[in-house]
């Protein structure tokens, strides 16, 4: 059986209530919703009430009106398609002013979400200057919202304490505008790190914008993992175990050479090709619950040194809910941000199922 890719629908679906009981919130869905698929993950959310959704990309957010009719649906990057975004009824993001400027006719008559620029320094509006410019021209306008998305949330180590300042910087405009007048439908700023760490939504704030936490991995190391369930599991299995004498290499490029007689190595199916992380490859998977070390990892099959415990047909577990085995448990080792670990799986070569 080769390399699988498995989701316990039933945990995704138990895990995303549990952070939507505290605040309602808009479930990002990018990147085919964090590569858990975004038909899937779409209709998980909308079972327990989601009804507002952000993506990056207008093919992404007209597939998501197609699945949900009723729904809110945020398009963060700028787009040039207005008669698509108007067909199916998604609301765009005023990402600069320039952006505002050169399409202000064709973006009259479509709902409208207002960008303040974090210290990110990705997209946005600049300023409560330039915000005033757009809001200049409301009565012509829908807006619907504003929102900005913190750059420093997840990462507190840095110079300074960038995380703060930007929030800071954020709520005093935002209350300025409130003071001035300004009423705005959705307010948003959150994504799951800065979530966790206000322990809920901000004042004023419409919503939490919640992007990996929804998919099963802690933003941050130092919350318990049962606040978040993973749902994945990655597994695959041992094709044949070979012995080697001492000294002997295995692998390309003499990767590993045996340092005991005998050494047996198990020969399993899965590797680079299906998206495994080199950095990955520095940690142990698990056979019948034991940890083996990973020697080699090739493009379908990794080197495992396994003992007489190891038969063929044995499966192999790179990822799973258990504690050593979590997304989250090798983000904190450095093997790579949760959703780079997440989107790097490839869904064209491992057996994807959702239990
Ligand atoms: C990806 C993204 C999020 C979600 O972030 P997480 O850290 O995955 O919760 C929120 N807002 C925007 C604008 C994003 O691009």
């Amino acid at each position: 059986m080769p390399g699988r890719w498995t989701v316990d629908s039933q945990v995704f679906q138990e895990n995303a209530e549990k952070l939507v009981q505290k605040a309602d919130c808009f479930a990002v869905v990018k990147n085919n919703a964090y590569n858990f698929g975004l038909d899937f993950a779409v209709d998980q959310f909308l079972q327990i009430g989601i009804q507002h959704f952000v993506t990056t990309s207008l093919h992404e957010a007209i597939a998501v009106r197609k699945r949900a009719p009723q729904a809110t649906i945020l398009l963060t990057n700028p787009t040039r398609e207005f008669d698509l975004a108007r067909k199916y009824h998604i609301q765009l993001t005023l990402t600069s002013l320039d952006y505002f400027y050169t399409f202000k006719d064709q973006l009259e008559d479509l709902p409208l979400q207002l960008e303040y620029e974090s210290h990110l320094h990705r997209s946005g509006l600049k300023n409560r200057e330039e915000i005033d410019q757009v809001l200049a021209h409301r009565n012509k306008l829908d807006i619907q919202g504003i929102w900005t998305h913190f750059g420093y949330a997840d990462d507190l180590d840095g110079p300074g304490d960038e995380y703060s300042k930007e929030r800071e910087e954020w709520l005093d405009l935002l209350e300025d505008l409130l003071d001035d007048g300004y009423q705005f439908h959705y307010i948003h700023a959150q994504n799951s790190a800065s979530f966790f760490r206000e322990g809920g939504l901000l004042p004023h704030h419409t919503h939490s914008r919640l992007g990996i936490a929804l998919y099963g991995a802690k933003p941050y190391d130092d919350l318990a993992n049962d606040r978040i369930d993973q749902s994945l599991t990655v597994s695959a299995s041992v094709v044949q175990v070979r012995q080697l004498n001492q000294g002997q290499y295995a692998g390309y490029s003499f990767k590993y050479q045996a340092s005991h007689q005998p050494t047996q190595l198990a020969i399993v199916d899965i590797g680079y090709g299906d998206g495994l992380l080199q950095a990955r490859a520095d940690y142990p998977c698990q056979i019948r619950g034991k940890d083996y070390p990973i020697v080699g990892l090739m493009m379908s099959h990794l080197l495992v040194e396994v003992d007489d415990q190891v038969q063929i047909g044995d499966r192999v577990y790179l990822y799973s809910p258990d504690p050593n085995l979590r997304i989250d448990y090798f983000t904190h080792k450095g093997v790579g941000a949760n959703s780079q670990q997440l989107s790097a799986l490839n869904l064209n070569s491992l057996i994807k199922e959702y239990d």
